[in-house]
C-alpha cells in the first residue's frame, strides 16, 4: 500500500503525538487545562518554550536533556514518551500500511497505543488514570467498528461494531468482577476503578478474545516485573536506612453498593457521558470528574509493595496489538491440538 521507507513518517507522527502526550501526562493529573496556557513551558523556570524547543526527539537530544533557559535537567520521560510513541506508530504503520492493508486498524491501534502510553505514565507517577484517557480508548474502538459498519465491510454486522461492544462489556465485566469478588472475599479494594474503565476501552479495541488474551499477558507481565520492582525498591529502601513502611491506615473499603452502582455506570458509559455533562457525572458517581485531588509527587510516597495494576494492563494490551499475528497463530495451533483437530 505504501513504500517501505514511509515507516519513518509513522515514527515522526508518533513522536509528535508523544510530545502532546507529555503535556497530557503533566497537566491532566494536576487538573490543568490542556488548552491553557496554549504554549508549553519549562516545568522548572516556567519559560514559554519556542518552536526550536518543541521538535519531538531532537530538541531533547540536542539540548542534552536540559532547559535552554535555566539549564535545569528536563526529565528523560519527555524523550522516552516521544520515542515509545514514535516506535509504536512506526510498528503499526509497518504492519497495517506496508505489510498489510488496513488503514482503519492502523489508525485505531495507533491512537489507542498513544492513550495507553499516557495511561502508563500517569498511573506510574500519580496512581490515577484520567477518565478522559479511558474514555478515548472506548471511543477509538467504537469509532473503528462504526466505520467498518458504515463502509459495508463484509460481515460488519457480525464483526467490528457488535464485537467492539461485546469486547467493552467483557473488559468491564472481568475487571469489575475481580474488584467485586475481592471486595466480598477479602473486604479490600482489589481493583482500581481506573483499571476497570481502561479494560473497557481495551475490550472495545481488541474485541473479546483479544482483550481476554491481553489480560492474561498483563497478569504474566505483572508477576514477572512486579517481583523485580519490589526487589529493586526493597533494596533501595534498605540502603536508605530503615525507612519505615507507611503504617496501613485504617481505611474504609468501598461499599458493595457503591461498587455495584459504579459498575452499572461504567457499563452504561455514564463516566464517558459525564465528561460532557459534569453535573450528570457528579449525580451518579458523587464526585466531580475534573477535580483531581491535587496530586504532587512530593506529597505522597507509595508503600514499598504498592504496585498499580494499570500499567501492566496497558502493557498487556500493547503486547497483544504488536504480536497479535504470532500470538493468535500459537493459540490456534494449541487449540486445534488440544481439541484433536476439531
Ligand atoms: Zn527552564
Amino acid at each position: 500500500m505504501f513504500p517501505e521507507w514511509t515507516w519513518v513518517v509513522g515514527l515522526m507522527i508518533g513522536a509528535a503525538i508523544g510530545s502532546f502526550l507529555n503535556v497530557v501526562i503533566y497537566r491532566m493529573p494536576r487538573g490543568l487545562s490542556l488548552g491553557e496556557p496554549k504554549h508549553s513551558f519549562c516545568p522548572n523556570c516556567r519559560t514559554q518554550l519556542r518552536t526550536a524547543d518543541l521538535v519531538p526527539l531532537f530538541s531533547w537530544l540536542l539540548q542534552k536533556g536540559r532547559c535552554r533557559h535555566c539549564q535545569n535537567p528536563i526529565a528523560a520521560r519527555y524523550f522516552i514518551v516521544e520515542l515509545i510513541t514514535g516506535g509504536l506508530f512506526a510498528v503499526f504503520w509497518w504492519q497495517h500500511l506496508i505489510a498489510g492493508q488496513d488503514p482503519v486498524k492502523c489508525v485505531v491501534y495507533s491512537l489507542t497505543a498513544a492513550a495507553l502510553v499516557a495511561a502508563i505514565f500517569t498511573d506510574l507517577q500519580f496512581f490515577i488514570i484520567p477518565d478522559q484517557i479511558n474514555a478515548s480508548m472506548l471511543i477509538f474502538g467504537l469509532a473503528g467498528g462504526t466505520y467498518a459498519l458504515l463502509t459495508g465491510q463484509e460481515g460488519a454486522w457480525m464483526g467490528p461494531l457488535p464485537a467492539a461492544v461485546a469486547g467493552a462489556l467483557v473488559g468491564t465485566g472481568v475487571l469489575w468482577g475481580i474488584a467485586f469478588l475481592g471486595r466480598l472475599a477479602f473486604g479490600k479494594d482489589a481493583m482500581g476503578h481506573g483499571d476497570i474503565k481502561m479494560a473497557r476501552g481495551i475490550g472495545a479495541v481488541l474485541l473479546p478474545v483479544g482483550a481476554l488474551v491481553s489480560f492474561g499477558l498483563a497478569v504474566f507481565l505483572g508477576a514477572v516485573l512486579g517481583v523485580l520492582q519490589i526487589l529493586v525498591r526493597k533494596k533501595a529502601a534498605a540502603t536508605a536506612a530503615a525507612e519505615e513502611e507507611p503504617a496501613e491506615e485504617d481505611y474504609e473499603p468501598e461499599s458493595i453498593g457503591s461498587l455495584l452502582k459504579c459498575g452499572l455506570g461504567y457499563v452504561l458509559c455514564f463516566d464517558v457521558i459525564g465528561l460532557f455533562l459534569p453535573k450528570f457525572y457528579e449525580w451518579w458517581f458523587g464526585e466531580n470528574p475534573f477535580a483531581y485531588e491535587s496530586v504532587e509527587e512530593e506529597d505522597w510516597e507509595p508503600g514499598v509493595t504498592t504496585i498499580p495494576f494499570g500499567p501492566y494492563l496497558a502493557l498487556g494490551a500493547l503486547a497483544l496489538m504488536i504480536f497479535q499475528g504470532p500470538i493468535f497463530e500459537w493459540l490456534q495451533a494449541y487449540w486445534s491440538q488440544a481439541t484433536g483437530g476439531l
